[in-house]
């Protein structure tokens, strides 16, 4: 099993933090929950420990307190001793006496003035010295009837580890003889274990509460985050366009009440926009049908114009003028009808491509050919400069074609009469062509929106070639169609450039042209192009 490195934790864990609800609420609950466990564990340890010593000391203190009671009695009670073994003797008694009623076998009697009786009784020690503080031993020896306690760790006879262990020491008056401090040691070594049985337990009780409560909030968020992940999804496609989703709803709490409203939503968004795209197929219908149905009655109209017009010689002046005019205006109502039925059927998604192996430098040449008296008559020259493209790709011929006789119509109508460059060329992934003109140019405002339908720069410009507004509307629908793209840039006095680019596979959207929008020439360099660029077999000779 693959395990994660602690250096990729962090991240993960931050992810996590971001992205899922789930894993944020379960995350706050135990670090909430454990803390609070963990104050109530150190509090309740702390009060079982305190509860501990004090009970045990309180019953020690008792003990040695009966236990030195009960030896002073016996030795105040004996008969006086007179030698040095009698009184040894008797102290032994009091010690046995001692011993018994304080309930513990470590003890320590010392005498406190070496003076006062040369037949009082040796020191005796049980209790290892370093138990007795010098402090306690101070304490004991200046007050006379004073019980004195101190908690100590001790060394146990059987010379294990320290346990902790409370000392108790008071003096004892042997007779008239001499003053004794006696010391008695109890080991604390139960309550000491029962305590560290109570924290182990009450630690082992937190993990275990704190795994629980984690588990439980984890399960209860699942039942509460799993239709909320349900709707975020759903509303997810939803706003992709999948107008069919639906929420699930289960009962009559508040996250069915949610379904409820978002399902009511979903209807009433998909029912809305079922209404609007059936009233635009009425539109687009309405469209086509009008554009097919007064094609009959142009096409005989436009027949009488061009009569009128090719007899206008024998007409006066001004009617001849007006016949010239009716044939002009009939000509541009027809490519306007022209243009609006393939509009109608881009809208309509019935356009289809007829791709066959074209070369386009091949193509643009001849776009440019049959182009190239019309550009004369405006004075503009076109050249072209074709270092690639030659090699065919699968593309409708048709529509370039349109494409590029849209492009070099308007490069010619807003030329100003110079110079317009074609420009092919390709990569390994598309083929591009290029119109640059140095007319007029666009404002950056402008060059946004020549795409729109219907749409002119400046409806005051001259115009002599159609001019519907919609050329470049379908010059974009037709690169779209190839997958392609139509980028345009403009400046005021530098003209414009507008490139089309198509993939070589069909299909394979292509972001970046080998021809960039942008022209690389200087201002300077605009106009300096003098010398027409023909090509023949691919090469491009200047
Ligand atoms: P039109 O049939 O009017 O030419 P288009 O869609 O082809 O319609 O062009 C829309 C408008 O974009 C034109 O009317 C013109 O104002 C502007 N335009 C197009 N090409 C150029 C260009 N090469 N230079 C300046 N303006 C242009």
């Amino acid at each position: 099993m693959a395990v994660r490195r602690p250096s990729t934790w962090l991240p993960a864990i931050r992810a996590q933090w971001t992205s899922s609800l789930r894993f944020r609420t379960t995350f706050i609950t135990v670090a909430a929950t454990g803390l609070a466990i963990a104050v109530a564990c150190v509090w309740t340890a702390l009060a079982i420990h305190n509860e501990l010593f004090t009970s045990r000391k309180d019953q020690v203190l008792d003990q040695a307190q009966r236990g030195i009671e009960q030896a002073q009695d016996v030795l105040d009670t004996a008969e006086v001793a007179t030698d040095s073994a009698a009184l040894q003797q008797l102290l032994f008694d009091a010690r046995d006496t001692l011993t018994a009623q304080a309930g513990t076998s470590y003890i320590a009697y010392y005498r406190i003035d070496d003076a006062t009786s040369a037949i009082a009784p040796p020191d005796f020690a049980l209790i290892e010295d370093g138990a007795l503080t010098v402090g306690l031993r101070e304490r004991v020896r200046t007050s006379a009837d004073t019980q004195w306690w101190q908690s100590v760790p001790m060394q146990l006879s059987d010379g294990s580890t320290p346990v902790p262990a409370i000392v108790v020491g008071q003096q004892l008056q042997v007779q008239n003889a001499n003053a004794y401090e006696v010391y008695l040691a109890y080991s604390l070594e139960d309550a000491d274990r029962t305590l560290r049985f109570v924290q182990g337990t009450l630690w082992i009780t937190g993990v275990v509460l704190v795994l629980i409560v984690a588990t439980i909030s984890w399960f209860v968020l699942r039942t509460v985050a799993q239709p909320l992940i349900e709707a975020s999804q759903t509303s997810a496609r939803l706003a992709a366009g999948d107008l069919d989703v639906r929420l699930p709803v289960r009962g009559r709490d508040e996250l069915a009440t949610l379904g409820r409203s978002f399902n009511a939503m979903a209807d009433s968004i998909e029912s809305q926009i079922t209404e609007l795209a059936e009233l635009s197929q009425v539109q687009q219908r309405f469209v086509a049908d009008v554009s097919h149905e007064l094609r009959t009655p142009l096409t005989t109209i436009r027949l009488a114009s061009e009569m009128l017009n090719d007899r206008r010689a024998e007409f006066d002046e001004s009617t001849a003028r007006a016949a010239e005019l009716l044939h002009a205006q009939v000509a541009r109502f027809e490519q306007l009808l022209t243009d609006l039925l393939e509009i109608s059927r881009y809208d309509a998604g019935s356009v289809q491509l007829e791709r066959e192996p074209t070369s386009l430098a091949q193509l643009a040449e001849d776009v440019a050919g049959s182009m190239e008296q019309v550009a004369a008559q405006h004075g503009s020259e076109l050249r072209i400069v074709a270092p690639g493209g030659y090699s065919p790709v699968e593309v409708d011929p048709r529509r370039v074609r349109r494409i590029l006789r849209n492009l070099i119509g308007n490069a010619i109508e807003h030329g100003e009469g110079r110079p317009i460059v074609i420009t092919v060329d390709s990569d390994a992934r598309a083929v591009a062509i290029g119109v640059r003109d140095h007319g007029l140019g666009m404002t950056p405002e402008d060059a946004e929106r020549v795409f729109d339908r219907f749409w002119r720069a400046d409806p005051s410009r001259k115009r002599t070639l159609g001019g519907t507004g919609l050329g470049l509307s379908i010059a974009l629908g037709d690169a779209k169609l190839h997958g392609g793209a139509l980028a345009v840039w403009s400046e005021p006095g530098r003209g414009s450039h507008f490139v089309l680019t198509l993939p070589r596979v069909p299909g394979e959207v292509s972001d970046r042209s080998p021809i960039p929008a942008e022209p690389h020439e200087r201002v300077a360099d605009d106009l300096g192009v003098t010398q027409p660029i023909r090509t023949e077999d691919g090469e491009a000779r200047p």
